[in-house]
């Protein structure tokens, strides 16, 4: 395996240690060094599988210095990992600027891909997952929280966020604001670890879950959002004439001819129909 002078990305478990790759793990013990998001917090993943590579700390405050670092070695032709206390690096963790400065370089950056919370939780959660937002973490004011989900408010793709356990019932709630209580949405907790769960309910009565019992609100969060319905609205006037078709022909041909007549699809006419009929 080629590793002098290449950058490698490595995932790490977000809790059951044994969530990580054969190919991972051979990486970790063949480098020269690995850069670490806490090296304290990596060294029991590294000790329960016998890795003895010498570890570096690349966190937020240190990496622009840390990148210059890296880059060095690789030109010498070492190999480097990356890794961050859970899952995948550069998923709402640090990484981004080393990334950017060693492909600048011209130097090879290999993904040795693995766990993500937003992937697991996602792919258990039963919502749409053809096509997803992935958000991170809100801000953390209150106003500047509200702003950004305002902002998502109609967005029909599912809506994946992550969030710290001691902001979750604030969030559930100004999500209820926005979204609506009715709203369907489903908090993955403690993804791969033994108090697992994957709830899914009403924003409201997520809220309502988590207040019954405060110890709920403990962990790590995953929190998805169905998406917005899509409801296309439809021009009073097309819908006037509608209705008048629909009072004095056949629904089927009233259907035909409101679509000919204002180039609206039968589909939504049908569904609009069957609105007019319930009110
Ligand atoms: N890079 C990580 C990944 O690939 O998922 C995410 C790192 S981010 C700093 C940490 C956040 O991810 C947590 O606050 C939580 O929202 C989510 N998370 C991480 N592990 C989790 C788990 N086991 N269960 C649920 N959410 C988790």
């Amino acid at each position: 395996m080629q590793k002098a002078g290449e950058l490698f990305i490595v995932a790490t478990p977000i809790g059951n240690l044994a969530d990580i790759t054969l190919r991972a793990l051979e990486i970790l013990k063949q480098v020269q060094l690995i850069a670490a998001e806490d090296t304290r917090h990596s060294s029991t993943l590294l000790k329960y599988y016998g890795i003895n590579t010498p570890v570096v700390s690349l966190h937020d405050y240190n990496e622009t210095k840390r990148s210059q670092f890296i880059l060095k070695q690789l030109q010498q032709g070492k190999g480097v990992a990356l890794i961050t206390d859970a899952g995948t690096p550069l998923i709402s963790d640090p990484g981004s600027h080393l990334v950017q400065t060693i492909r600048k370089s011209g130097l090879r950056v290999t993904p040795i891909p693995g766990a993500c919370a937003a992937i697991a939780a996602l792919s258990a959660s039963g919502l749409p997952t053809n096509k997803f937002i992935f958000e991170g973490f809100l801000p953390a004011k209150s106003k500047q929280q509200l702003d950004r989900l305002q902002e998502l408010a109609t967005e029909s793709r599912t809506l994946v966020f992550y969030e710290s356990p001691h902001r979750l019932l604030a969030t559930i709630s100004n999500m209820q604001s926005v979204f609506g209580q009715d709203r369907y949405a489903v908090l993955a907790k403690e993804l791969t670890k033994t108090f697992e769960t994957i709830y899914g309910n009403t924003l409201f009565e997520i809220a309502n879950w988590l207040t019954k019992k405060p110890e709920r609100q403990k962990g790590e969060f995953v929190i998805l959002i169905e998406g917005a319905s899509k409801e296309v609205t439809i021009d009073p006037e097309v819908m006037r004439i509608f209705d008048l078709l629909l009072g004095n022909i056949p629904h089927k041909q009233a259907v035909a001819l409101a679509a000919e007549i204002t180039g609206v699809s039968k589909n939504e006419l049908y569904k609009a129909s069957l609105k007019l009929k319930n009110t």
